[in-house]
């Protein structure tokens, strides 16, 4: 720098750097008032360090490392088509647990110290993650295959669920994810299964499992198609009600 003209002493940088390192260096500004300079975490609105903001950036940097993820803001895709999904709430909740890790697979309790491995209980071979239990493992996979040729098509290794569910979201018709997530939800009973009670059930077993509930909340939503059509009662209608002096209502 040149101290005179609080600028780029521009000869003297060309002389040392490549051109494109000169083009990016002359492109930063130079604070014209001379101030010290002081350390500042860009995490921040006030550039000063907290946990939680390094979390955040950690996090997002992992999701950049990922590189093939289609959407600019990450996975906000998914999320959105997760509660979009025609599903019941329950397998909505369910498949946000799988693609956010946080079901308690045997991978995710040996890290927290609560069990001894963090083997897959059904196979034994590898940890068992929301990957391997509801895709990778030898006994998902013979459930899949006999699923349909839709899910055996789109055949991935991905172990990374989240990764997994986002490419089969591009690659499945809409109507073929519901079924999806409802053959997971159901690996996720067998696997319960297994563990709690000492049952396996068959992949048809699984399939059937996944239909029943699927059809169970078709009817569900024709009733209630139905009944938007008809008045309610009025005396049938409950209006919320202000409690009483000193109570409290809760849901
Ligand atoms: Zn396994």
């Amino acid at each position: 720098m040149d101290e005179n003209t609080c600028w780029w002493n521009i000869p003297l940088i060309e002389e040392i750097f490549l051109k494109v390192e000169v083009k990016v260096i002359c492109s930063m500004v130079i604070c014209p008032g001379g101030q010290q300079d002081e350390m500042i975490w860009a995490g921040t609105k006030h550039g000063l360090f907290t946990v939680s903001s390094a979390y955040h950036l950690a996090k997002s940097l992992a999701e950049e490392g990922k590189g093939s993820c289609s959407s600019e803001e990450g996975y906000g895709d998914v999320w959105r088509k997760i509660w979009a999904m025609k599903s019941p709430r329950v397998e909505q909740l369910f498949i946000w647990k799988a693609c956010q890790n946080v079901l308690p697979t045997k991978g995710n309790l040996y890290r927290r110290r609560i069990t001894g491995d963090p083997l897959c209980p059904l196979c034994e071979r590898e940890e068992e993650t929301p990957g391997h239990i509801l895709w990778g493992c030898p006994s998902a996979q013979d459930v899949w295959l006999e699923c349909s040729r839709s899910f055996e098509k789109n055949n991935s290794d991905e172990a990374d669920f989240l990764h997994l569910f986002e490419l089969l979201l591009g690659k499945l018709e809409e109507k073929e994810v519901q079924p999806f997530v409802a053959v997971a939800r159901q690996l996720w009973y067998r696997r319960n299964s297994v563990v709690f009670e000492g049952v396996m059930h068959s992949p048809a077993a699984v399939i059937q499992r996944a239909r029943d509930q699927l059809h169970a909340f078709e009817k569900m939503e024709q009733t209630h198609e139905k009944g938007t059509n008809t008045t309610i009662p009025d005396q049938l209608v409950t209006h919320w009600k202000k409690p009483p002096e000193g109570y409290v209502k809760l849901n």
